[in-house]
Parts: structure tokens; sequence; C-alpha cells
């Protein structure tokens, strides 16, 4: 059997191997380092904000951002139902109720025009909104010339789930800069990876440095150990910073690789009736991951349909998100919808989309779809 293609399988080579060999003999193998101080300083540096803490992983820096707002219980917070399931799960960490929000059919992203209905009308209803957490779908950029004015004069706070998205941008500037505090993920799968990680990014000293407190323990800065508040073991480690550094060194290359997949497919299935690309033309997307929205009317064939003739050849596709509003975990959770993100839930396919995909694999990815393609037409 040939071997196995994933979606987005980590692309670690030489020089990881020699930052974190650097970092292992330096003797800062605790989360705590000048590994993790500069991986700190150049992500922030990256994104364009002043201020970083890095953490074990994406959710973690999710549930650190909304606490260091003050989110809690009686509280609720905005996220869209088209997502990874760690962004409503942070919000229930806090003991805030998360409240979904359809997106955008064209992007996945939160639709604002619902989010704009949806607002006063929790006000109105006596609801706190405690914040409105957009994710940056795939890597594209959530509507933000229209959500950060609308949260804006709302007064609520926005915290940007920007898991997906490093090295993305919007009208020129870097995802992770829109919200008040965002999150990103340095996960296996991830644009760059810690092989498990995250960080809170933000250009609010209080908010970070609050983060960081909590992100150890919420230990006083005193000799003794002393608590006031709830603190966590949330640090990323030193070890793991130095993998991210080596990585972010090839960001851009990392970067190219998938927005040249990304073309291929835009290539392969322009002229393929019912089929097209989840946010088409984004420029500014890092190209996280490709999916297709198929629609079988017009196609002949269903997405599912494409997965399993991949599966067959060894190559690994997964559906889209399965949307919040109809996982069991968050049954009876407020949600309005429009059926968009159910749609592009049943008719959507992710294809392998990672940076270190080879010409070879790229190939026989290709084949394969064209494979698939002719023989159902
Ligand atoms: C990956 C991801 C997260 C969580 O990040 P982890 O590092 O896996 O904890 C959160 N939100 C979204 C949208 C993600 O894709």
């Amino acid at each position: 059997m040939t071997n196995r293609i994933y979606l987005s399988p980590p692309d670690i080579g030489p020089l990881e191997e020699a930052y974190v060999r650097t970092a292992l003999r330096s003797g800062w193998v605790a989360p705590v380092g000048p590994e993790l101080d500069t991986f700190e300083r150049e992500i922030a540096a990256r994104v364009g904000v002043e201020h970083a803490v890095a953490v074990g992983s994406g959710t973690a820096a999710l549930h650190l951002a909304l606490l260091s707002l003050g989110v809690g219980p009686d509280q609720v917070v905005v996220v869209p139902t088209l997502t990874f399931v760690a962004t409503a799960n942070a919000v229930g960490y806090t003991g805030a109720r998360p409240v979904l929000v359809d997106v955008d059919p064209a992007t996945g992203n939160i639709d604002v025009g619902l989010l704009a209905d949806l607002l006063p009308r929790l006000r109105d209803a006596g609801e706190e909104v405690a914040a409105v957490m957009p994710v940056d779908m795939f890597g594209s950029c959530a509507d933000y010339a229209t959500l950060l004015p609308l949260c804006e004069a709302a007064g609520i706070p926005v915290v940007e789930d920007s898991a997906q998205a490093l090295g993305s941008t919007y009208q020129g500037r870097a995802a992770g800069s829109f919200g008040r505090i965002a999150a990103l993920s340095f996960n296996g799968n991830k644009i760059i990876t810690t092989s498990g990680g995250g960080m809170v990014v933000s250009d609010d000293a209080a908010l970070v440095d609050r983060c960081r407190h909590l992100s150890t323990q919420a230990r006083e800065p005193v000799p003794h150990y002393e608590h006031i508040d709830v603190g966590y073991n949330y640090r990323l480690s030193n070890v793991l910073a130095a993998l991210g550094r080596a990585q972010l060194r090839r960001l851009e290359e990392m970067l190219s690789r998938r927005r040249f997949l990304r073309e291929r497919y835009a290539k392969l299935f322009a002229a393929v009736p019912g089929v097209r690309l989840l946010a088409d033309g984004d420029t500014g997307s890092n190209c996280w991951l490709t999916t297709i929205i198929v629609d079988p009317d017009l196609a002949g064939w269903r997405a599912d349909e494409l997965g399993a003739h991949l599966a067959k050849q060894n190559i690994e596709t997964r559906p889209n998100w399965k949307p919040m509003h109809q996982q069991p975990l968050f049954a009876g959770v407020e949600a309005v919808l429009t059926g968009a993100a159910d749609r592009l839930f049943a008719n959507g396919l992710t294809l392998p989309s990672g940076s270190a995909l080879n010409e070879t694999q790229i190939h026989r990815v290709m084949d394969a779809i064209a494979g698939f393609l002719a023989a159902g037409r």
C-alpha cells in the first residue's frame, strides 16, 4: 500500500531539530527561559501587537483571553456555530454561556448581518454580552470592517479566535490584531506547530499581564506561595518555544506552499460544475486548509463520495466542522440560524493542505481527484 497522505501533518526539518537541541543543551527545559521570551516577542512582532504570552494550547489561550476580560457566570459570549469545539468550550470553562450564530456561506465566517440584529436583541432581553468571538475560518479573516464598528458601538469587546490564521491578513493587517485580545494555536496540524501550544496576543498590557499571571497558578509576587485567584498551569515549555521559533523562521516558505496547493485545487475544480472553494479569492488567507463545497444537484456527486474515493487511495480528507448547534454537548444552547452552517457541513470536504506535502504526494492527490471526476461524468 502506498503511504498515507495526511490532511495537515507537522512540517518539521533540520532547523527545528537544531533549535530544540540548542534549547535542551541550554538547560532551560522548564516552562520558563529565553526561548519563551523571544518566541513571544517574535510572534507579537509578526502579528503587529505589543504583547504576547505563550501557553500550552490554543484552547488555553482562548480561556485566558476570556478570563482576562472578566468573562464569567451569568454572562453570554457570541460565537459562530461553525467552528472547532474549542471556541465554545473556552466560553463554557468561564461559566458563561455561548450564543451561537450562523455563518456567511461564502466564507464560513460569522454572519455579521445576524450579529447586528442579535446584539440589541440580547441586550433588550436583559442578557449581559461579555464578548463576541469571531473565528478566522481556515485562515480567512472574519468581516472585521463590519464587525468591529458593530461591537464597538455596542460596547462589547472582541476576542479573536485566530487559532487557524497565523500569517493571514485582512485589508493589510495581520490576523490576531483585530480583537481587543486574540488567541493563536500551534497545535500539530496548524500552520506552525510547537507540537501543542498557543499564544494570547494583544496591544493591552494589562490584559496580557493578567493572562500571564493566571497561566502560572496565579502566584502572587512574594517569596512564599501566596494565592488570591484561581490559577492554571498553562505555560508553554521553553523547549517547545524553541521549536516554535524555528517554525516561525520558516513561516513565509510554509505559507507559500499552502497557497500553492490552494491554487492547484482552484485550477483543478475551476471547470467542475457545482464545486466551489470556501472563501475563494481571499488573497489574504494563509490557506491553512482548503475546503471545497459541493452542490450535489449540480455536480452529480456528493462531497462525502469524493472523500470515500480518496480514503481508498490512502488520502485523508475531513468533513467540514460539524456545527456546534448540532452537537449533543450544546443541545438547548441559544442559536440564530439560517441553515448556512448546516449546508457547509453537509456539502463540505477539506482536502490535504499541509506545507509538508511533496510534489509526488500532490500529484497523487490531484490524480486521484481527477480520476474520480472522470469516472463520475
Ligand atoms: C485549533 C483550534 C483551537 C484550539 O487550539 P488547540 O491548540 O488545539 O487547543 C481553537 N479554535 C479553533 C478555531 C481552532 O481551529
